[in-house]
């Protein structure tokens, strides 16, 4: 859990106002602590996120200190610098503890060394470049906000598992994304956290002589400079780059501050940063990539870099036959289902941000720039999108679920008007997955180690011998490391609402007795996710009386633990925050239902291993894929969701629940779906849910619902892993 004090809060005004002052800026990155001997392997394991998939790891750190492992955020580097000498003169005379480091030391070591595969034309020489605006690796490195982000980081580590050379691309966010507190009245507030302040796993990036590589790009009618940060994610390399440089004039150095912070005019100077810079980057690295995968559409600027680099090399060739040659290195994955939720700037915007020598160097008029990104390139009042941009430019478009494909081909059929059908448009699909170690619970990781073998991810990616390895584990088992899972997951809520109202945080969390909250024997709902319109929040709450019948049920009650974050700016869904927040004052609700504050990887791993159903009931068709409940699915958790995104492909009577028909989408108007679904919520709640889990057998089991969840491990499990996620990348679309 994070402890962060109220003072290391900081508002935007005030990151400004840090970078002015800050005179040494972190010169302190290779600092070391002097380990005993036979620990010194801690800080090599330290500098890679490798060991944040390794259940075993994450253990050789807690075990030394495990208040001061979760104060500072599970960050090895900070806790090296901060534990006691005490305690690691302890650790190095415990014979047993050097052993496990060692032991882990030497899978480490073995797993760095093993030489990448050759892939077709995609070796180490000329890797896949994966570029991306946020990656959700670990909560220690806070550069991500939510899905987008948490998907880059498992494509990193399945890439990285199955030694796949791909070196990926992204922004040092100084201030990462906004913290979420409730105030006492419900009411969302934001807070930034220097992620500098403490140290990251990064490791400045130099040349042959030792010096710092800079990348320029001109912005703002200037040259910004850019250096680079290192991450090692397992044999793959992440290339962070940063304007915070005291050569950058001052506002420049905040282009890499926020996260989705900041006006439009930040984010296209960011994202020119992000595609250009990052090209320009792997130049200076003389990394030469077979492919370019644009993973969403803030780094499609990459594509125009490209053409500019191959009409400075071909000076007799013109914008088409560069065009051609981009198209044929780049493919694009597209993540949202709705119009509004491209990044699109308006046309002025785009004007001041590219300068004349840029547009020149590209052999094109500024209007015909401006045609790239819209979807009518004649349509002069068209703001100017990324994702049409991004089409355009690539050789391969994909969605991220079947449906997402197919919503995805609707939706831009405008950009081809020589197609008559939408089923004509090149868009395909690839479905989301989760990389398996990171969110599989290390209670389920033990028990297939026990029951499989040590090899239990590779029986994984063949289905039949997965599924009798899992058929063959006795319910008591699966029943019982569900419920260790569930009793963790209690305890941390406690703790969580503990804290804030001991004043770490305020909230509105007030409960009389904090120990009394929540019970191992109820029924479990857990949602967490963004709060926006399409997710429906509110949709639970339709028939409150209803609502709180099934929490106050004196026999078979059900409890409810939400976490999630309003977009800043969004009134609308702080309302609905805070209407949650205050609700149901007479009823059980205040002791059966909570609100987890500041929903980031931490907290959705708690959530995802621990609840008995992950609820989701997005207005269909918009959520694209969807990953938490393929995170739940993996620790045998069930999917009580509308039939939309990746549930649509997982979802077979039997492994969760479906809410509401597949078929009578579009035509009908929202009230309409909604009041419908919500009917349908209910009853499937009130009759199939909440039976099915408290229905016994002589030995005290619920073995219906045992017998859901071995068929959501078998069946989901190989399914939505991202390591089927990367091999069919692979076969479909970077080869
Ligand atoms: C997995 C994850 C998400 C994405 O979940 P959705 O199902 O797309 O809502 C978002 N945030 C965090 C912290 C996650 O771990």
């Amino acid at each position: 859990m994070k402890e962060v004090s109220n003072e290391s809060f900081i508002d935007m005004q005030s990151a400004a106002a840090i970078l002015q002052t800050e005179q040494n800026f972190r010169d302190d990155f290779n600092s070391k602590r002097n380990l005993p001997e036979n620990l010194e392997s801690l800080d090599r394991i330290g500098w890679n996120y490798f060991w944040s998939w390794s259940a075993d790891a994450a253990q050789l750190f807690r075990e030394i200190d495990s208040r001061l492992w979760e104060q500072c955020e599970q960050n090895p580097r900070v806790f090296l610098k901060n534990v006691s000498g005490l305690r690691l003169w302890q650790m190095a005379n415990d014979h047993e503890y050097v052993e496990k480091l060692h032991c882990f030391n030497s899978k480490f070591e073995n797993y760095l060394s093993q030489p990448p595969n050759v892939i077709g034309r995609i070796s180490s020489k000329q890797p896949i470049a994966y570029f991306c605006a946020e990656y959700g690796v670990h909560n220690s490195l806070p550069i991500y906000s939510g899905g987008l982000g948490i998907l880059a980081g498992d494509h990193l580590k399945s890439a990285s598992d199955m030694n796949i050379p791909l070196v990926a691309i992204g922004l040092i966010y100084r201030f990462g994304y906004f913290r979420q507190k409730i105030a006492h009245d419900g009411w969302q507030e934001e807070k930034y956290l220097d992620s500098f302040a403490g140290e990251l796993a990064l490791k400045p990036v130099l040349d042959e002589n030792g010096e710092r590589i800079f990348v320029m790009v001109h912005m703002r009618g200037r040259e910004v400079f850019a250096q680079a940060w290192l991450a090692k994610i397992g044999r793959i390399s992440l290339y962070l780059l940063d304007t915070n440089l005291e050569k950058n004039e001052e506002v420049d150095r905040l282009i890499t501050g926020h996260l989705y912070g900041g006006t439009a005019e930040t984010r296209v100077v960011q994202e020119k940063v992000l595609g250009i810079g990052g090209v320009r980057l792997l130049r200076r690295l003389k990394i030469e990539p077979s492919v370019y995968h644009l993973n969403e559409g803030h780094s499609a600027f990459l594509t125009l870099e490209l053409a500019r680099e191959f009409l400075e090399q071909n000076e007799a060739e013109n914008f088409s036959d560069a065009v051609k040659v981009v198209r044929q290195k780049c493919v694009f994955t597209t993540h949202t289902p709705v119009a509004a939720g491209n990044d699109t700037f308006a046309p002025e915007l785009i004007e001041a941000c590219f300068d004349e020598n840029f547009v020149n160097a590209l052999k094109i008029s500024k209007e015909e720039l401006l045609g790239l990104g819209r979807t009518n390139p004649e349509n002069k009042t068209e703001w100017f999108g990324m994702t049409p941009l991004a089409i355009r430019l690539t050789r391969s478009a994909n969605g991220v679920s079947e449906k997402h494909g197919e919503v995805s081909r609707q939706l831009w059929l405008k950009m081809f008007p020589e197609k008559t059908s939408s089923t004509e448009v090149p868009i395909s699909f690839v479905t989301n997955g989760v990389h398996a170690p990171t969110w599989i619970a290390p209670g389920f990781q033990k028990l297939y180690e026990k029951n499989i073998g040590a090899d239990w991810t590779e029986i994984l990616k063949d289905e039949t011998k997965w599924r009798d390895s899992i058929e063959k584990i006795s319910d008591a088992e699966i029943w019982k490391t569900h419920k260790l899972l569930k009793h963790l997951l209690i305890s941390f809520i406690r703790q969580r609402v503990y804290s804030a109202q001991t004043g770490l945080h305020d909230t509105i969390n007030e409960n009389e007795d904090t120990r009394t909250l929540f019970d191992a024997d109820v029924l479990t709902i857990g949602f967490a996710r963004r709060i926006a319109a399409y997710k429906r929040w509110n949709l639970l709450m339709t028939d409150l009386e209803r609502l709180l019948k099934l929490v106050d049920d004196a026999e078979r009650p059900v409890q409810f633990v939400f976490a999630g974050k309003a977009h800043p700016q969004d009134r609308t869904a702080k309302e609905l925050l805070q209407n949650l927040m205050t609700l149901g004052n007479t009823s059980n609700w205040q002791k059966r239902a909570v609100f987890i504050e500041d929903y980031d990887q931490e907290v959705a791993r708690y959530l995802v291993q621990g609840v008995d159903v992950w609820l989701n009931v997005p207005r269909r068709p918009l959520e694209a894929s969807g990953t938490s409940g393929q995170k739940v699915a993996m620790n045998g958790g069930l999917n009580l969701s509308i039939l939309d995104g990746w549930w649509i492909e997982g979802y077979n009577g039997e492994n969760g629940f479906s809410i509401g028909t597949p078929d009578d989408e579009e035509s009908a108007d929202e009230k309409t779906v909604d009041a419908e679904d919500a009917e349908s919520l209910y009853q499937i709640l009130e009759e199939v849910v909440v039976r099915d889990y408290y229905e016994k057998n002589a030995d005290g089991l619920p073995w219906k619902w045992i017998r859901r969840m071995k068929s959501a491990l078998v069946t989901l499990t190989p399914q939505f892993s991202s390591d089927r996620m990367l091999k069919d990348y692979l076969e479909k679309i970077y080869i």
